[in-house]
């Protein structure tokens, strides 16, 4: 039986840990409050007594916990960084590419090796193949991690040995599903206003959801290559819609900060002259920022 230590039963670290106990891993656990690891104990994981021993107990140790500080107030007692020598330390939880960079830099002067991590997935969904992981960090390490990290997630993606990408990777998609949960939840007061079905619309967007996609494909092109020169839509196009946006608030009587929030960015645009460039020519005003 292959080992490994969990630390950390939340939400995540409780289902990861139960991923693993599933999949016939000899799972050392460790958590602040002891009796989350109950139902775990039950199905055959053994929980350590300090965080000390559970890291020694195996080759690997995962760490999933509310953020880095709380990893680093955990990980930064002088017993759990002596056991930490010539293991294997993996982040899971949720953090910025500097917390990345800053731990792996920790974890090398203690002699251990260190993978960074990012879950995009919830609780129910691990060990699934809807579930994704981002992992970045040393080759070698990656090489003696995978199998582990495939049976947490159907998806695993490595994005390379510069550590930080995972979690610039995780803050991308981050920015992307809020901006959508915004651009939705104004949607909803528009729908709301006409007497309209927000859950209608809420399937619609799943149906168009693959086209959209290839747009964003599209613009990640464009932003890429720097080539706006040729626009499918244009910055000036796209501000049409947008004063739509603040027209129809006006007219309505609803919120319009989102759409203010959009026309005040498309105004720098076109003041710097990109208007009849590509709309993603927008990102050169927040590369001024
Ligand atoms: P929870 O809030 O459920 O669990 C938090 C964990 O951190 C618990 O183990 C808790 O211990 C521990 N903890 C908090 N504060 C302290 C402290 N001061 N000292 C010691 N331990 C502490 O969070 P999740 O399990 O949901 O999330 C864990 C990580 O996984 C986060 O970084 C999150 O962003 C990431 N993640 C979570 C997802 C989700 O849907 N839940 C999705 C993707 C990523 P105790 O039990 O003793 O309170």
């Amino acid at each position: 039986m292959h080992k490994v230590t969990v630390i950390g039963l939340g939400a995540m670290g409780a289902a990861i840990a139960a991923v693993l106990v599933e999949q016939n891993y000899q799972v050392t656990v460790w958590n602040r409050t002891p009796s989350r690891a109950d139902s775990l104990i039950r199905r055959g994981a053994v929980l350590a007594s300090s965080a000390a021993s559970a890291v020694a107990a195996s080759p690997i140790t995962i760490i999933c916990l509310a953020d880095y500080g709380v990893s680093t107030s955990i990980l930064n007692q002088e017993s759990v960084k002596s056991a930490l020598a010539g293991r294997v330390l993996i982040q899971l939880s949720t953090g910025s590419p500097q917390q990345a960079r800053d731990l792996e830099a920790w974890t090398t002067r203690l002699g251990a090796a260190y993978l960074d991590g990012a879950i995009v997935a919830s609780p129910p969904q691990m060990g699934s193949a809807g579930a994704t992981i981002f992992v970045s960090g040393s080759m070698s390490t990656w090489r003696q991690s995978e199998s582990l990290l495939q049976k947490l997630a159907g998806n695993v993606s490595y994005h390379g040995e510069q550590v930080s990408a995972a979690a610039s990777t995780d803050l991308a998609f981050l920015a992307y599903l809020f901006g959508s949960y915004l651009g939705f939840f104004h949607a909803a007061r528009i729908l709301e206003t006409d007497e309209l079905s927000v859950e209608a619309f809420g399937a619609m967007i799943a149906q168009v959801s693959p086209v959209i996609g290839e747009v964003m494909k599209y613009q990640g092109t464009v932003i890429q290559n720097n080539a706006y020169s040729q626009p499918l839509s244009s910055l000036q196009m796209s501000m049409t819609s947008i004063e739509l946006l603040t027209l129809q608030a006006r007219e309505s009587g609803i919120n319009n900060e989102f759409p203010r929030f959009a026309e005040n960015l498309f105004h720098k645009a076109l003041h710097a002259g990109y208007g009849s460039e590509e709309v993603a020519a927008l990102v050169k005003v927040l590369r001024q920022e």
